[in-house]
């Protein structure tokens, strides 16, 4: 039996920034619609979590930082606040000042600590927070959508609750730079991200030679996937170049990101990925969680800009594999029904899409990531097996 918990994003603080904003409440209703109208949560997977205390916060944050997101969460900011904001990443397009910034990214990072030590004390196998990955916050400034890094939290975390190695799996379209960063110089935890290159794609980092630096150098692993790569390739090679990683690093948890914005049709990024990816991924995630690491596995949601049509299904498929459900085969109508007249295009039918057809632009994004899959192996030390 897998012993899955689940964190009710729905119960999180309200914070208002529009529907594709990570922290908007707003974009967990759909996924949530889902699971309940399919019943695919029992009563006794809930996890109750509490926000963030500012001393956990504290144990990837800057004190001033914290002090400056709580001071600009108000609802009429002191002037020498808003002054100060920029130095702290604030009050910029991705990153707008608002009310109750603080309370709900706090009560996110809260989440996904509770999820770290439900599976750390063995409470659950596996557990996962919807509203959690936001990978690109840093020590002293906000980020990308990102105030506090949950994911640097987690594995900090559960390094104090006794893991000893802590492996961190990207699979959100842009780097993970947030949590890489965090641990450049720990060898302790090794961060996979995937990603569409930083040739093309925000946040401009994440190439195959960033290793990390000093004694952790090899424990840093950057995946850049070329543009218009499709299903086919984008599994191969996160199998290729995760499974040898995973394997020789030997973890004692696993934490992963699993934004879903290498959709195709994620406005944000240029992949061609369907439903079928994510599912890969979430499966894969799950079958080496049992394999080196009793099963300990700790799953966050990430960005996805797609709210209606690809985060509830991308979501709900990490849900059914990790809670070892199968997916539903059709979505009920009454859901569609429910959520269509926010979307201008038909709600699909089905949690995975059916098969892209592929072009030119794609086989050469396979041929290219082919060679990056060889070139990430030969930079740690580990041959490319062939097929
Ligand atoms: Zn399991
Ligand atoms: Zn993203």
């Amino acid at each position: 039996m897998h012993r899955a918990r689940l964190i009710d994003a729905r119960q999180l603080p309200v914070y208002d920034l529009g529907i594709s904003h990570p922290f908007a409440r707003e974009r967990q209703l759909p996924l949530f619609d889902l699971l309940r109208t399919h019943g695919l949560v029992s009563d006794e997977e809930w996890l109750a979590s509490a926000p963030a205390t500012d001393a956990e916060l504290a144990v990837a944050h800057h004190p001033d930082y914290i002090r400056a997101v709580r001071a600009l969460s108000a609802e009429n900011p002191d002037p020498a606040w808003l002054a100060r904001a920029p130095a702290f990443g604030m009050g910029t397009e991705d990153n707008p000042i608002a009310p109750g910034q603080h309370a709900a990214a706090a009560a996110v990072a809260g989440a996904t600590l509770a999820c770290t030590r439900a599976v750390m004390s063995g409470q659950a196998a596996h557990a996962f927070n919807p509203a959690g990955g936001l990978h690109h916050a840093l020590p002293g400034a906000a980020s990308g959508f990102c105030v506090y890094n949950d994911l640097v939290l987690a594995a900090r975390e559960a390094r104090r609750l006794g893991a000893a190695r802590v492996l961190y799996v990207d699979v959100d379209v842009h780097h993970g730079d947030g949590v890489e960063r965090a641990f450049d110089a720990d060898p302790q935890v090794l961060t996979f991200s995937i990603h569409e290159t930083p040739d093309v794609r925000w946040p401009f980092t994440g190439r195959v030679g960033d290793l990390g630096s000093g004694a952790a150098r090899g424990s840093k692993w950057n995946l850049p996937m070329w543009p218009e790569t499709g299903d086919d390739s984008w599994q191969q090679s996160l199998r290729d170049a995760l499974l040898p990683a995973a394997r020789r690093f030997r973890p004692d948890l696993i934490v992963s990101q699993h934004g879903c914005d290498a959709h195709a049709e994620d406005p944000l990024a240029t992949l061609l990925l369907t439903t079928s990816s994510f599912l890969f991924a979430a499966r894969l995630l799950h079958e080496l969680s049992h394999e080196l690491c009793g099963g300990r596995w700790v799953a966050t949601g990430g960005g996805g800009y797609q709210p209606y049509r690809v985060l509830p299904r991308a979501w709900t498929i990490v849900w059914c594999v990790m809670s070892g459900r199968p997916l539903p085969e059709r979505l009920d109508p009454s859901w569609r029904q429910r959520w269509q007249q926010r979307e201008s295009r038909p709600l699909p039918q089905n949690l995975l899409d059916p098969p892209l057809p592929t072009g030119a632009g794609c086989a050469e994004a396979a041929a290219r990531n082919a060679e990056t899959v060889r070139a990430l192996l030969a930079c740690h030390a580990l041959a490319s097996e062939p097929g």
